[in-house]
């Protein structure tokens, strides 16, 4: 692993240097190799273990916390930053020939200059579900921001109890967000040349084939809008409610970011809602979509001092369809809709297609499905047979057959179906972080136990292989597992 400095270098103001404060018996409670070898590390060595849990200074970290502000449920808080966080700096696999940059960030390090009111520490449980989703989301080719480790401690913290503290070793490939854009408009700190600032250092990382100019700012917005929509489009298909959609929590590179409350959907519900402190359902499953426009919106503003308002409109015009498109490329390959160059170019079997994906939710919605399984069950489907054996568990008959002839049409006759059904497969996961799962394997870790915690990630990394033995991590929820809410103290 090497590391390098840019963002420290390069963005002077843009940040405060901050040291970890050292923590107790650290241990490592989960490490992801996946993660590891991003950056050509291999091993979770106890030197690492020093250096990651702040214990022992690492050789080349700089150790910074970013300033940045951002909407959170609506409302504009001025001032924000990592108050939990601290960037030890870019690492990267110095064995690539064009290795990508990874920020290391370790969070729940201790407080920083903008922790207001808070410890700067993570609870072990907040810690753990960070690191299983990044990775689960990895797994399932949604773009994330990635976690190479969970570290335990000894120390105390206080929350509605008192719990312990841990470390999650965040990866990211920018930790730029769209509240960094706000916090350089709208604060007293900020100005057009700090905004072009950002805006250049931006696409130099990033972007390189964009200039640093008029041209390649309104490119790279439209780029963000697009990265955002496709991000959003993943999210829908595979049923994963973020939770916190606060503009502090978008990363501008489309990557799933700052995970708290978040859900996989067990049972279908378009107005499901994860996070208890939105009781409203601003940020509500099905809320996303339009969540992700307002918080462009959001970003937009904040650029208007470099880019003309014509020109962002122009940008966040182009956010629905860029959606629907992704979204259907998913949903097609989930339920076996062929995508022939006639169909990709035709709007009218967008508009079928989207209808019948549409009347299939309506479908699982009404009777109470499990999301996840409803579409392995494609898998299993003779679908030139009219009797489908996703039909097992649907009270309401008459809508589903109606459906389902429908469907039929749509997919024809199929020649091959083992070939038809192994692409389901490849496309339609068994196994998803299921919130009961991660709550089983925190409170086993929280009694000592890492086993179900390191074995429950093993298991997320390959969610479309059958894995045998492993079918009880499949089941719906308990009954004490179902519409599990987490709050967002953490
Ligand atoms: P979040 O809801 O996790 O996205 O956090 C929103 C803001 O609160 C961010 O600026 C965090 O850094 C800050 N924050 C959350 N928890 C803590 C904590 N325990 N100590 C200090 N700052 C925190
Ligand atoms: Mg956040
Ligand atoms: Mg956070």
């Amino acid at each position: 692993m090497q590391l390098k400095q840019d963002f420290f270098e390069q963005l002077e103001g843009f940040y405060s240097q901050v040291y970890p404060l050292p923590i107790s018996q650290p241990h490592w409670l989960v490490w992801s190799d996946d993660a590891a070898a991003l950056i050509g590390l291999t091993k979770p060595t106890d030197e690492l273990l020093m250096q990651m849990s702040g214990n022992h200074q690492m050789p080349g970290a700089s150790y910074y916390a970013q300033v940045y502000s951002g909407h959170q449920f609506g409302g504009y808080s001025p001032r924000l930053g990592d108050g939990r966080s601290i960037i030890l700096g870019e690492a990267f696999n110095g064995q690539d020939a064009h290795p990508q940059a990874w920020d290391i960030a370790l969070k729940g390090a201790g407080p920083t200059p903008y922790s207001r009111h808070g410890d700067g520490r993570a609870v072990m449980r907040s810690a753990v579900r960070e690191f299983l989703a990044s990775e689960a989301l990895a797994a399932l080719s949604v773009p994330t921001t990635r976690a190479l480790a969970v570290i335990g401690s000894d120390l105390p913290v206080w929350r509605e109890s008192q719990e312990t503290a841990a470390i999650t070793v965040r990866l990211a490939k920018s930790h730029i967000r769209f509240g960094h854009f706000e916090y350089f408009c709208h604060s007293e700190q900020g100005s057009k040349d700090k905004l072009i600032q950002l805006l250049n250092f931006t696409i130099a990382q990033h972007y390189p084939h964009l200039s640093q100019d008029y041209h390649g700012y309104k490119a790279w917005f439209t780029q963000v809008v697009k990265d955002t929509a496709v991000l959003i489009g993943h999210w829908q298909a595979v049923g994963f409610a973020h939770g916190v959609l606060n503009t502090d929590n978008m990363s501008v590179l489309g990557d799933s970011f700052d995970f708290g409350p978040f859900a996989f959907l067990d049972t279908f519900k378009e107005d499901f809602i994860c996070n208890h402190s939105d009781p409203e359902g601003r940020y509500a499953f099905g809320q996303q979509p339009g969540i992700g426009l307002w918080n462009l919106q959001r970003l937009a503003q904040a650029l208007t001092p470099v880019i003309e308002s014509d020109d962002l409109v122009a940008a966040l015009n182009t956010y629905q369809a860029e959606l629907v498109k992704q979204y259907l490329l998913l949903m097609r390959a989930k339920m076996g809709l062929s995508i022939t160059e006639q169909i990709a170019n035709s709007a009218e079997q967008d508009k079928q297609d989207l209808d019948l994906i549409g009347r299939f939710c309506g479908v699982m919605q009404h009777n109470m499905l499990d999301y996840t399984n409803t579409f392995r069950a494609f898998g299993n489907l003779d679908v030139n047979s009219a009797k489908s054996n996703i039909a097992d568990e649907i009270i309401d008959r008459p809508t589903f057959d109606a459906w389902y002839k429908d469907y039929q049409q749509r997919v024809g006759q199929v020649t091959d179906i083992e070939a038809w059904q192994g692409a389901r497969n490849s496309v339609n996961p068994k196994y998803i972080l299921r919130n009961y799962l991660a709550q089983e394997a925190i409170v086993a870790a929280e009694d000592g136990d890492n086993g179900k915690l390191v074995e429950l990630h093993r298991l997320l990394t390959q969610p479309y292989a059958e894995q045998e033995h492993m079918s009880h991590y499949a089941q719906r929820p308990p009954q004490w597992g179902q519409g599990l809410i987490m709050s967002c103290s953490s």
